[in-house]
């Protein structure tokens, strides 16, 4: 064996000795309740595609005549000559549906929080996270080179002790500065957490905010389309989505496509276009993913979409009945040790259950789980 692939090899032994070796497994289905892994059907306790939309006939229509029309790919950046109407019948879409005055889409949340969080922060800002944020807040925090500061997970004490010290901070740096770009604390949580299941308190999160005049963005990865009245995530149903400056979210999970958002004033999304470099330096996605999307929003919104919202809380309500009050369509089961972890779901497997054992770096050392989650019946 050649040196390299043999230190590789020794890194990946070392991995697998921790029992944290990740390996892909092929699923020979569309998403749904019953997914097809080799060779046998499983009853899926582990999609995010939390109302059943990313096999839905609706969405696939929609994204075959985009592809009828717009073809299969969009040849260029946005900015360039990839701007396809699919993306901004999309991002109007979007902005009607949370009540925004704009939105901005991405090929990826992923590509979302690392290109908005490097436009607004530079080394003399500070971004205070909650501990739990999604991997890409923390390298979007890390590449954005502003001061990082940790919150621990939904305390609100630890927050505010975090967001006056960064207070005096930023107010030396501004003291000596009267430009465009002053210096800024943003605060970053999730609405409901990835791995968790937990929600954030974001009324007293938005009145710190306000008090101490702070940026805030929320992640609604795993809310939008679930809570509120009209199903535009966590910040609906606590009534504080117009006190957000940036609401972020992704196509990929509850709306069944594939693609990140940002959501917020005209100015920001202005301000991203010029700004974000994972959204000027990438090609458009596919139009056929915006399309999808789009046939999403617009599903969730429809009375459809109220049913299949009912339907997936149900079916929280049946799984966790032992749980008194689940606040999500997640639900970890504690493990603690990996290879304990990685051993209970090849045991749910052999009996027909696919439940993911989520390890680090997913989670932290010695935190490994099961991951359920619920989906509607179809
Ligand atoms: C999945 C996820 C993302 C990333 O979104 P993608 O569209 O999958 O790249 C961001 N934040 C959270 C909390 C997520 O769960």
């Amino acid at each position: 064996m050649n040196p390299f692939n043999a230190e590789l090899q020794q890194r990946l032994a070392a991995i697998r000795a921790d029992g944290l070796l990740r390996e892909l497994r092929r699923v020979d289905s569309p998403q749904g309740p019953r997914i097809q892994i080799g060779g046998r059907e499983l009853l899926n306790f582990s999609s995010n595609d939390y109302l059943g939309l990313a096999n839905h006939p609706a969405l696939k229509e929609a994204a075959v005549k985009a592809v009828e029309k717009f073809g299969a790919g969009a040849g260029a950046s946005r900015l360039i000559c990839g701007s396809l109407a699919p993306f901004h019948e999309l991002e109007e879409t979007l902005a009607q549906f949370k009540g925004t005055e704009a939105a901005l889409t991405f090929s990826t949340g992923y590509a979302a929080a690392l290109g908005t969080i490097t436009a607004l922060l530079g080394k003399d800002d500070i971004i205070i996270l909650d501990k739990l944020v999604h991997a890409s807040i923390v390298d979007a925090a890390k590449l954005s080179g502003a001061i990082l500061r940790i919150f621990a997970h939904n305390d609100l004490d630890d927050l505010e002790k975090k967001i006056q010290w960064a207070d005096v901070r930023i107010r030396a740096v501004n003291d000596k500065t009267n430009v465009a770009f002053r210096a800024r604390t943003l605060i970053v949580t999730e609405s409901i957490f990835s791995m968790d299941g937990d929600a954030a308190p974001l009324r007293e999160i938005v009145a710190l905010k306000e008090k101490y005049g702070a940026w805030l963005m929320v992640d609604e990865a795993h809310a939008t389309g679930l809570y509120g009245v009209n199903r535009r995530g966590l910040a609906e149903a606590l009534g504080v989505s117009d006190r957000i400056e940036i609401q972020m979210g992704t196509l990929g999970k509850a709306l069944g496509a594939s693609g990140g958002y940002i959501c917020g004033s005209r100015a920001l999304v202005d301000f991203l276009v010029n700004r974000a470099r994972s959204f000027i330096f990438s090609t458009a996605p596919i139009p056929a993913a915006a399309a999808a999307a789009t046939a999403a929003v617009k599903l969730v919104q429809s009375t459809e979409g109220q049913k299949l919202n009912e339907q997936l809380w149900a079916r929280v309500a049946e799984f966790n009945s032992a749980i008194r009050n689940p606040q999500s369509a997640i639900h970890p089961i504690l493990i603690g040790d990996e290879t304990a972890a990685v051993a209970a779901a090849t045991r749910l497997r052999e009996q027909g259950l696919f439940v993911p054992a989520i390890r680090y770096p997913t989670v932290a050392r010695g935190a490994a789980r099961l991951r359920k989650s619920a989906v509607p019946a179809r």
